[in-house]
């Protein structure tokens, strides 16, 4: 993934990150949850890239001074060691947790990477113990069976824990987004596991549980100690109260353009025809791009601030789109994702197009474009919680 500081002005695509958006979403997230944020930055920060999103953030860096420490994160949570010697390597000082399971090959590398590993084996428990004195997390699986120990049966971890006491325990919710009484569930099922062991686990032993979705489903704040948001903070959660903002947005320019006449295809598999004489601009951004061939014949496409449609299959390199009636020529910017003048597609509205999942979405949008960060931010645009349509 290239890097450049302002809009390349030679740049066929490219994606604006807006840093500030992440700072005002982090900040929502956080008065809502009411707990310190452990902000996930796995898969380099869902695409939008951990390095930038840390700094953004007021994590302590190596040789930085300015803003430093000033209302920073509890801490950042990745998902595999090759992404903590990233953050390391750019000088990342602050606190890494490791929430998905490490092989027992890899304490070591934790170890010497400074990161927390969530640890839930007995073995592993033990292990580390004997390799450090530094902190872990007990992972407690209440339901989404993935990860942890089956909350049914930590009190097998009882002689573990009584040699090696955790920093924090946790557990992750399934379907905090569209199921309020699975969450309820789990809440119980992790209250209950914490009983079970609570003569074992320190008495200021940090309780968390909460994703974005958790956060934003409860009014009365998060439980326990800390909140782990992700996809709300990279603008991928729309929120009626929290008022987040659209993070990224993905534009690319228009490289060629043509008439296509009544009853002729466009793209591959012929699978659009023109009603009539179209007017069609071709867009230099396709899968390769993170616009996902799911968008073929049904995303919707920003230009002069116009709605367009997205006609015919999305191909590697380039999409084309139906500009007719739209004043536009070669070189012109098309946005493909996030605002253009006053309207704006927000990523969670975009993937809704696709039948996309936006997590899916915006990790696949830095695969080749240039990244362009905007540290003071664009005009703030909010997310919308209406589907995409076009202008009729
Ligand atoms: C990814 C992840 C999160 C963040 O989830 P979002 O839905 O993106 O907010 C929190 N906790 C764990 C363990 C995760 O894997």
């Amino acid at each position: 993934m290239a890097m450049a500081q302002n809009s390349p002005p030679t740049a066929r695509a490219w994606l604006e990150v807006d840093l500030a958006a992440v700072r005002h979403n982090a900040a929502a997230l956080g008065a809502r949850a009411g707990v310190p944020l452990l902000v996930m930055v796995k898969a380099n920060a869902y695409g939008v890239g951990a390095t930038a999103v840390c700094r953004a953030l007021g994590v302590p860096f190596a040789g930085r001074t300015e803003g430093a420490g000033q209302a920073a994160p509890w801490g950042v949570g990745i998902a595999t060691l090759d992404e903590a010697e990233a953050l390391r390597a750019a000088g990342c000082l602050g606190r890494i947790v490791c929430l998905q399971p490490l092989l027992a090959a890899e304490l070591h590398r934790a170890v010497e990477l400074k990161v927390t590993p969530s640890l839930h084996r007995a073995d592993d428990i033990g292990h580390w113990r004997a390799l450090t004195d530094a902190p872990y997390h007990l992972s407690i699986d209440t339901g989404m069976a993935r990860a942890g120990v089956r909350w049914t049966t930590v009190s097998t971890l009882r002689n573990a824990l009584q040699g090696a006491a955790p920093e924090g325990v946790f557990t992750h919710f399934h379907s905090a987004d569209d199921s309020l009484d699975s969450r309820v569930e789990q809440d119980r099922r992790f209250a209950e596991a914490r009983a079970a062991l609570a003569d074992v686990l320190p008495a200021d032993v940090l309780v968390h549980a909460d994703n974005s979705a958790g956060i934003v489903s409860r009014t009365a704040g998060s439980p326990g100690h800390l909140a782990r948001p992700g996809i709300a903070l990279y603008g991928g959660m729309f929120s009626a109260e929290l008022g987040l903002r659209q993070v990224v947005h993905l534009r690319a320019r228009i490289i060629d353009l043509r008439h296509v006449h009544d009853g002729e295809s466009v793209s591959y598999g012929a699978t659009w025809r023109a009603s009539g004489t179209r007017r069609i601009a071709t867009v230099a951004a396709g899968y390769a791009d993170g616009y996902r061939r799911h968008l073929s014949n049904a995303g919707v496409v920003l230009i002069k601030g116009v709605r367009c449609p997205v006609v015919g299959r999305v191909t590697m390199d380039m999409t084309m789109v139906d500009v007719t009636g739209v004043e536009c020529g070669t070189g012109d910017t098309a946005t493909l994702i996030g605002g253009d003048g006053t309207d704006c597609l927000g990523t969670e509205a975009v993937a809704a197009l696709g039948g996309l999942s936006p997590y899916e979405l915006l990790v696949g949008l830095s695969l080749r474009v240039p990244v362009v960060y905007h540290e003071a931010g664009l005009p703030p645009f909010p997310l919308m919680s209406s589907p995409v349509s076009l202008p009729a």
